[in-house]
């Protein structure tokens, strides 16, 4: 079966407020082929990796302190199958940091006032996510609809399965419609108990 990408996350407190970034920020170099190709087939540290950016705080002021910013950073990275091996957090996390810092024209690392850093171990460890794979399994065309694991068990008339690696798929809206599915289905198969 095939797994999604695993996602490398960044949470900063900085002090200051950021002029050059908005709620949400893509930065994506002139690679993207190579590094999807990086990413998906082998265990290399990616150099020169894209992230996706969230400071909440520039549209809810509220979450941050006065006169601060909070942070969110993610960058998708080899899944566990790939890349056991995360003792390069920290260089990654560097990298990242320092990349942004000059995008944005911001000091980040000498406005740190907190900084959290979850590699996909810790994906791993904390949500019992396979691999660290983030989305759980992938939406290839042999793995969707009819192919995709069902909600019910095949064999147990009273197991079910609801969630991202099951009908109808990945992502919070349709993990939510996977619970409907499932819960419909209790109650027409189980609807005289
Ligand atoms: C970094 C990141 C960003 C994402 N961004 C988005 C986004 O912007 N939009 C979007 O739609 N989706 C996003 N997703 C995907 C979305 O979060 C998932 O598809 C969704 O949460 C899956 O829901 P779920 O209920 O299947 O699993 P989960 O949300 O993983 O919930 C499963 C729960 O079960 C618990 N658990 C696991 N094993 C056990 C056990 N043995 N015993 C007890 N408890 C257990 C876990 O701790 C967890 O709390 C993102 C995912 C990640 C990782």
């Amino acid at each position: 079966m095939e797994w999604t990408l695993s996602p490398f996350t960044i949470y900063l407190g900085v002090k200051g407020k950021l002029k050059n970034i908005n709620h949400h920020n893509y930065f994506l170099g002139n690679n993207f082929n190579e590094y999807a190709d990086t990413i998906f087939k082998t265990g290399v540290s990616p150099q020169k990796p894209y992230y996706y950016v969230n400071v909440s705080s520039k549209s809810n002021p509220e979450s941050a302190p006065e006169g601060c910013e909070n942070i969110f950073i993610l960058c998708p990275v080899p899944d566990l199958r790939h890349k056991p091996d995360w003792s390069d957090t920290n260089t990654l996390a560097d990298n990242i940091i320092s990349d942004l810092s000059k995008r944005i024209d911001f000091d980040l690392e000498a406005n740190t006032l907190t900084k959290t850093i979850l590699n996909p171990v810790d994906w791993q460890d904390k949500f019992n996510l396979y691999r660290g794979s983030g989305l759980g399994l992938a939406h290839g065309l042999n793995q969707i609809g009819g192919l995709r694991p069902a909600n019910k068990d095949e064999v147990f008339n009273n197991l079910y399965y609801v969630g991202a690696s099951t009908l109808p798929g990945t992502g919070l809206p349709i993990v939510v419609i996977s619970s409907r599915l499932v819960t419909e289905r209790i109650e027409k198969d189980h609807a005289g108990i």
